[in-house]
C-alpha cells in the first residue's frame, strides 16, 4: 500500500516538474567513491591502528586508479565525490577506534554532497575489526541508511575476502579479482566501476537479480593460485559465465582463512537481468568450485621446520630458501615470531663459524638494535628480540652476537643491524620489514645468493626470491597465519567445512536469490 502511494506521490512530482526532470537527464550522474581495504588476522594477536590505512581523501582517491586520471575517459563519464579510502598492508585486527573514526569520516564526507546516483565502494573483504562481526556489512549497511536504498552501489573486492548474505544485499553489483596473485586488480577495479556507469547513462539502473551462493570450502591462498591447477582452470569459466546472455557479471571468492567468523568461506556470486541466466552462472561456478576441492595443494612443497632444515643442510647448491610461513607478516602475522628463530640456533650444524651459512630474515629487536648500534661494526653484544607482540610460541630471545652491519633510515624498519652468531646472520629491525628483494640483503652487506640457506618470514615466494633460489621449501612453522588451518582452532566458523571436515556430505549449491536494496 505504502509502495502504491509512493508510486503516485512520485508519478505526481514527476508530472508537475517534467521540465526540469528533462533537464537533469542530460547532466552526469553523480556517483561517490568510498572504502577500506585490509586482510585482518583474528590469529594474531596485533593490532591495526588508523595510521595503517594511509587513507587518502577527496581527489587524491583517484591517483589509487589509472583509469581515472584527469584526462581518462571514465572520469569524464560523471560528477565524482571520492570521500575516504584506506589500504593497509595486512596485519593484525583492526581496533574498533580506528574503524569506527574512518567510517565515521566516510559517512560525513557523503553526507555533504547528497544525493548521488551511484557508489563505488572499493574494498578488500577480509578486515577484521575488535567486537564487530562482518565489518564491510556493517560498513555498507551504515552508508545504506545515509545516501539511502536507491543508489546504485557497485562493490569492488579481493578474491580473498568473504561475501555474508548482508554484503549482498545493499550491493546492486559485486564482483572481485579473477587472477591470484592479483594481476588484474586494477582490471578488475575498473570493471565494476564501469558496469555502474553503464547502467546510470542507460537508465536500466539496479540489476534486477542477484544470486549468492555459500561454497563450505575454506583454503588459505597458498592453496589457491590461479597459475596452477586446479585454480587456474577454475577461474578460467568466471569470464564466460560473466559473459552469458542476461548476465553483467560474476565472481567467486575464495575467501579469508585467518578469520574466526561465520562468514569465512568461499562464495560464488552472479547478477544480471535474466534471473535462470544469473541462477545458472552462480549454480555453475558454485559446482565446479566443488567439485576440484580435493585437487588443491600447496604451490611448493610444505614440511616441518626440522624437514626443512635437514633438506637445506644436505642440499648441494645455493641457495636453498624456506619460507616461514607461520608469521609471515604480509599476510597477517605479527611478524615478531621468535619460535624458528630459537629453533634454527638450537640445532648443532650452526654453532660454529664453519658451518653452513645462513641468513635469517627478520625479526624485530629493537633492544638489542639500540645496544648494536651504541657498540658499533665488529664488536660483540647481547640483547632481546622479538615477541613483543607474538609471544603465543616462544618467548623474547636473548641473542650475543657480532655487529656485522648497521643500516638507517628504511620506512618499514627504520634501523635494520645484522648480527652473526655460528654460521647464521640475523638480521634484527627496530621495526617490522618484509624482506621480498635483493636488495634488502645487499644493502646490509648480506648475499643471498651465495648463502647456503636463506630463511624468510613469508609464503609464497616473490618473484625476485623465486627467481634466486636453488631449492626451496614452505616450512609449517606456527603464528597468526599458520597454513596448517587444524591447528588454527576454530570456533566459530560454519560446519562442516571443506577440508577441515573432509568426509562431508555434499553442500546444498542451489542459488539463493537476494533481494534488491530498496525491498
Ligand atoms: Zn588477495
Amino acid at each position: 500500500m505504502r509502495r502504491i502511494f509512493f508510486g503516485l506521490l512520485i508519478a505526481a512530482v514527476v508530472f508537475t516538474f517534467g521540465c526540469k526532470e528533462k533537464k537533469k537527464e542530460n547532466k552526469l550522474p553523480r556517483v561517490a567513491i568510498a572504502g577500506l581495504a585490509i586482510e585482518s588476522s583474528t590469529f594474531s594477536p596485533a593490532q591495526s591502528g588508523i595510521e595503517a590505512f594511509h587513507a587518502r581523501r577527496g581527489d587524491e582517491i583517484f591517483s589509487y586508479y589509472p583509469f581515472m586520471d584527469d584526462t581518462a575517459a571514465t572520469r569524464q563519464r560523471a560528477e565524482w565525490f571520492p570521500t575516504l579510502r584506506g589500504h593497509a598492508l595486512p596485519g593484525g585486527i583492526v581496533t574498533r577506534e580506528a574503524y569506527e573514526t574512518l567510517v565515521g569520516e566516510t559517512l560525513d564526507r557523503l553526507k555533504e554532497n547528497m544525493p548521488y546516483d551511484g557508489l563505488f565502494f572499493d574494498i578488500h573483504g577480509a578486515m577484521s575489526v575488535v567486537g564487530l562481526d562482518d565489518p564491510e556489512g556493517d560498513f555498507i549497511e551504515r552508508i545504506r541508511k545515509v545516501i539511502g536504498d536507491d543508489v546504485l552501489i557497485s562493490t569492488s573486492m579481493d578474491l580473498h575476502g568473504n561475501v555474508t548474505e548482508r554484503l549482498a544485499h545493499y550491493s546492486d553489483m559485486i564482483t572481485c579479482y579473477r587472477m591470484a596473485p592479483h594481476e588484474d586488480a586494477i582490471e578488475s577495479k575498473k570493471r565494476a566501476l564501469t558496469n555502474l556507469l553503464d547502467r546510470l547513462e542507460s537508465g536500466l539502473g539496479k540489476p534486477k537479480y542477484k544470486a549468492w551462493i555459500p561454497v563450505p570450502i575454506l583454503l588459505p591462498g597458498e592453496k589457491t593460485s590461479t597459475r596452477i591447477e586446479p585454480g587456474k582452470s577454475l577461474y578460467a569459466k568466471v569470464a564466460p559465465a560473466a559473459a552469458r546472455e542476461g548476465v553483467i557479471d560474476a565472481a567467486i571468492w575464495v575467501g579469508y582463512a585467518w578469520a574466526d567468523e561465520p562468514r569465512n568461506r568461499a562464495v560464488v556470486m552472479a547478477y544480471g537481468d535474466d534471473e535462470e541466466a544469473v541462477t545458472k552462472s552462480a549454480e555453475e561456478l558454485a559446482q565446479a568450485f566443488w567439485d576440484v576441492r580435493e585437487q588443491f595443494e600447496f604451490v611448493a612443497p610444505v614440511a616441518t621446520l626440522d624437514e626443512c632444515l635437514d633438506r637445506a643442510i644436505a642440499f648441494k647448491e645455493k641457495p636453498f630458501i624456506i619460507s616461514d610461513m607461520g608469521d609471515n607478516p604480509t599476510a597477517g602475522g605479527a611478524g615478531d615470531v621468535t619460535w624458528t628463530l630459537n629453533e634454527i640456533l638450537k640445532r648443532k650444524e650452526f654453532k660454529k663459524e664453519n658451518g653452513p651459512s645462513l641468513i635469517y630474515a627478520s625479526i624485530p629487536g629493537p633492544d638489542l638494535v639500540a645496544k648494536a648500534v651504541e657498540a658499533g661494526i665488529g664488536e660483540t653484544v647481547t640483547g632481546m628480540v622479538g615477541a613483543l607482540v607474538d609471544d603465543r610460541y616462544c618467548g623474547p630471545l636473548e641473542l650475543t652476537g657480532r655487529v656485522e652491519a648497521i643500516k638507517e633510515g628504511d620506512r618499514y624498519a627504520e634501523t635494520e643491524v645484522v648480527i652473526n652468531i655460528g654460521s647464521v646472520d640475523v638480521i634484527v629491525t627496530k621495526k617490522r620489514k618484509p624482506y621480498h628483494h635483493e636488495t634488502d640483503f645487499t644493502d646490509l652487506s648480506l648475499y643471498p645468493r651465495e648463502a647456503d640457506i636463506v630463511v624468510v618470514k613469508i609464503g609464497y615466494l616473490v618473484p625476485e626470491l623465486y627467481n634466486m633460489r636453488a631449492g626451496w621449501l614452505m616450512a609449517l612453522t606456527p603464528g597468526g597465519v599458520d597454513q596448517d588451518l587444524e591447528r588454527l582452532g576454530y570456533k566459530r566458523i560454519h560446519r562442516p567445512m571443506f577440508p577441515l571436515d573432509s568426509d562431508m556430505a555434499d553442500p546444498d549449491l542451489s542459488a539463493r536469490l537476494i533481494p534488491l536494496a530498496d525491498e
